[in-house]
């Protein structure tokens, strides 16, 4: 479940503000991606274009060769685009596993929700062992580490089984060993899935990303490996400053 995300000529105008310009953007199937750029650079805007919160201004959002553009937010969420959102989606007095099943119910028919009610669904378990999770499912959501509950966030989008996962900023926060394994979740998720993540700690970009897209003031200012971005001077510049 994974798939091919092409942004072309994106323009995003607000009130006669340019958010993005002209914007070309392609995320390959199965690739793990990572957006950085300076507040205001257009990186939440470019996740809300995609997910059908924010209308562009002109251009065109494919996901797998289907335009995006124009559809409501769950109808993109039913072509395979999920997103994590800054703001916790967590239900803090269910279990861990209740929120996974909750989660997994956006999707599921009705009958297919009564079978589940009769034990923990493969997939669930599945997801609780990718997220390491296992030990805490019968846990109340509200006593987990930030860390936990970050990954429980990107479990939940997994049982609703997205091709696309759009993260925003998922270290943030995290303890070092929590970083650490949050890295290493999101290069096995992105085997199985197109991720693309919103991150701006350079030191753990330079342990799990591979390509990165550097936005600045709307637009693109630069793509490539960790080492050629950090080596260009205008990144520096306007994102590292220095
Ligand atoms: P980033 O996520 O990179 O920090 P954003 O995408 O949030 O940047 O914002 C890009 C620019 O667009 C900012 O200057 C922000 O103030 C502006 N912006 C974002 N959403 C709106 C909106 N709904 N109305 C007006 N301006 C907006």
């Amino acid at each position: 479940m994974t798939g091919r995300l092409e942004v072309r000529g994106l323009n995003v105008v607000f009130d006669g503000f340019h958010a993005l310009t002209d914007l070309d953007f392609t995320v390959q199937p199965g690739e793990l991606r990572f957006l950085i750029g300076p507040n205001g650079a257009g990186k939440t805007t470019l996740i809300d274009v995609i997910t059908g919160r924010v209308r562009a201004t002109s251009g065109s959002v494919r996901f797998n060769g289907t335009e995006l553009r124009g559809r409501r937010e769950h109808a993109i969420v039913r072509l395979g685009v999920g997103r994590t959102f800054q703001t916790s989606v967590v239900f803090e007095e269910l279990s861990v596993l209740e929120n996974l099943d909750l989660a997994a119910s956006f999707r599921r028919s009705p009958l297919a929700l009564l079978r589940a009610r009769r034990g923990v669904s493969a997939e669930v378990a599945g997801v609780l062992e990718t997220t390491g999770l296992t030990e805490l499912a019968d846990r109340p959501a509200g006593v987990l580490s930030h860390g936990q509950r970050q990954w429980l966030e990107i479990g939940m989008l997994l049982v609703q089984r997205p091709s696309l996962l759009l993260l925003d900023e998922p270290v943030a926060g995290m303890s070092r060993a929590e970083r650490e394994r949050t890295g290493r979740l999101l290069q096995t998720v992105a085997k199985e899935h197109t991720v693309v993540v919103i991150e701006h700690d350079m030191e753990f970009l330079r342990r799990y990303a591979s390509q990165v897209t550097v936005l600045h003031e709307g637009r693109l200012l630069r793509e490539g490996s960790v080492a050629d971005v950090q080596a260009d001077p205008r990144v520096r510049e306007v994102y590292l400053g220095r």
